[in-house]
C-alpha cells in the first residue's frame, strides 16, 4: 500500500518525466500510477462506497498490478529511463545553466534551488 512518505522517495527526474510527458506512457503504466494514487487517496478516505467509486474508475489490470510490485519510486524510475530510452530526442531536460538544477517545467526560466532567471 503506497502512503504519501513514498511520494518523497520519487527521484526528481522520474517525477519530471512522468508530470510533463504523461503523453508518452504506455496504457499500462498509466494505470498503474493510477492505481498508487488510488491507494494514496483510500488511504485520505472513510466511506467504503467512495473507496469502490476509485477502483472502478482506474481498474488495475495484471499488467499494472505487475508493475506495481516494486513500489512507486521503482515504478516512477522505470517510466523515466522506458521514456527516455524510446523519447529520448522530444524529452527537454531543463536544467539551471548556473547550477545544473532541474527546473519545475521544461519551459520554465527560473532556477528552483538557486532561483536564477535567464
Ligand atoms: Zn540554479
Amino acid at each position: 500500500m503506497a502512503t504519501f512518505e513514498d511520494l518523497k522517495r520519487i527521484d526528481k527526474l522520474s517525477w519530471y518525466v512522468v508530470q510533463h510527458y504523461q503523453h508518452l506512457l504506455k496504457p499500462d503504466e498509466l494505470a498503474a500510477l493510477r492505481g498508487f494514487h488510488i491507494q494514496l487517496k483510500s488511504t485520505e478516505v472513510e466511506s467504503l462506497a467512495h473507496k469502490g467509486l476509485l477502483k472502478r474508475w482506474a481498474p488495475e489490470t495484471p499488467e499494472s498490478r505487475a508493475k506495481m510490485e516494486n513500489g512507486m519510486a521503482f515504478l516512477y524510475d522505470a517510466i523515466r529511463d522506458r521514456v527516455l530510452q524510446d523519447h529520448g530526442t522530444e524529452v527537454i531536460i531543463n536544467r539551471c545553466p548556473h547550477c545544473n538544477a532541474l527546473t519545475r517545467t521544461p519551459r520554465a526560466r527560473q532556477c528552483p534551488e538557486c532561483f536564477e532567471r535567464w
